[in-house]
């Protein structure tokens, strides 16, 4: 793989070329497969940034092409040996060029990082955590434990090569409810999920969502980035794919794959809500001063619409939160209840029992085959309502105790008996 920038002003283009052994077919570190679309997008800054540490660029542009990599990634300018170290051991993939001189900062190369100057592939560093906000209740909830924290929202915008088929999905409503927060906020506008042609335009890696923070991470002086990932995506092995516990998951453990490549720019990922269930979020989010501007659905104009797969998830949480019946036009026979009248496993499914035991008349809804089968209870479930431990453990350092101390505020962390229903989670 061989990957080029070139920028006009805060718009950054970049174009990848695959090698031989490379495929259009790859897959993500999840275990998705994804398809290849097109191999150009841009990523359109707010306005043009001094300078940017070749590392921010090498890695916002692996985000998106490590699916398609088999052996090597070469980037059009030197990265730092620690850097390539990280994708080394991450994937097993050779990255360079690095700087063969060991001389930093007469290479020649683009890069600075910060007050201290050029520095060509010198590992940057910065001081600042900022949130990567969607609107979601997993990220308002992560803006009501880190108040004073900007935010980065990322927006979708067309790209000029793919149909754009997917009008319904409207990231303008959600980059305008982001505006009407009143926090600090970079909007950075991306093409980049139009790259990926099967199974729908997204993100290639779930960390691509972070292309704008690492583009003006020297800029903000970031040196670390928020995510509203939860419980069931960190230890629980994710929404789709894996189901168990996973303390080593590859995708947002400290230690994972791209933990360690984010380290290595100098850009922590930090999940402050790494320890709390959808329910506990879903009760922040509501408690929080942006719930006016909460929004999950990715389709409603006005609000959220109500119809889609995400809507009915969702009010399954907030009705178990709220403590009253489902409210909900969707019956049993439509395409985005089917999977609740089969059996379990499901996505989420903590979540769904925790609904399940929750909701009043849940046995008259489209969740009443699924309750039948999981039969669970405010007891069994009640796990689901602190925090666990090691997920602040592993918070950076100097975000640590703030995070802390919201938890122990707000929220209360889980017993040893409770801590091990996460570490159980998935095994009969
Ligand atoms: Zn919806």
């Amino acid at each position: 793989m061989r990957v080029a920038w070139t920028a006009d002003g805060g718009t950054w283009r970049l174009e990848f070329r695959l090698d031989p052994e490379d495929g259009v077919t790859g897959h993500c570190a999840d275990g998705a497969a994804l398809k290849l679309a097109t191999n150009t997008f841009r990523v359109e800054l707010p306005r043009a940034p001094r300078d940017i540490h070749p590392d921010l660029l090498a890695l916002t542009a692996w985000t998106v092409v490590a699916p398609w990599t088999r052996r090597r990634v070469t980037f059009d300018r030197p990265i730092s040996p620690g850097l390539a170290g990280a994708i080394g051991d991450g994937w097993g993939i050779e990255a360079g060029p690095t700087d063969s001189t060991g001389n930093a900062g007469t290479t020649g190369t683009t890069g600075t990082a910060g007050p201290t100057g050029p520095t060509g592939t010198r590992s940057r560093s910065g001081s600042r955590l900022a949130i990567s906000y969607s609107g979601g209740a997993d990220s308002v909830a992560v803006a009501a434990m880190l108040p004073d924290a900007p935010f980065v929202h990322f927006q979708r915008v067309s790209h000029p090569r793919v149909p754009n088929r997917w009008t319904h999905y409207r990231s303008d409503v959600l980059a305008s409810l982001a505006e009407k927060t009143g926090r600090e906020l970079t909007v950075v506008r991306s093409d980049l999920e139009f790259t990926l042609a099967e199974p729908r335009p997204g993100y290639p890696e779930h960390h691509a969502v972070a292309a704008g923070a690492l583009l003006m991470a020297d800029e903000l002086d970031l040196g670390g980035l928020a995510f509203g990932y939860e419980l069931g995506s960190r230890w629980l092995g994710g929404a789709r794919y894996i189901h168990r516990y996973t303390p080593d998951n590859l995708m947002w453990a400290p230690h994972g794959a791209w933990g360690r490549a984010f380290a290595a720019v100098g850009l922590h990922i930090v999940l402050p809500v790494g320890g709390v269930s959808e329910a506990v979020t879903m009760r922040l989010a509501l408690g929080s001063g942006l719930r006016g501007q909460l929004r999950w659905c990715l389709r409603g104009v006005g609000g959220p619409c109500g119809t889609c797969g995400k809507c009915l998830y969702k009010e399954l949480i907030q009705a178990a939160v709220e403590r009253r019946p489902l409210r909900t036009t969707i019956t049993a026979g439509r395409p985005v209840a089917r999977k609740w009248q089969q059996p379990p496993p499901y996505g989420g499914q903590e979540m769904i029992e925790y609904g399940c035991a929750r909701v009043p008349g849940i046995e008259d809804t489209v969740f009443a085959a699924a309750a039948r089968h999981l039969r669970a209870t405010e007891a069994s479930t009640a796990w689901l309502d602190r925090c666990y431990p090691p997920a602040v453990a592993e918070i950076p350092e100097p975000w640590r105790k703030q995070v802390h101390d919201f938890v122990t505020g707000e929220i209360g962390f889980m017993s040893e008996e409770e801590a091990r229903r996460v570490e159980t989670w998935g095994m009969t």
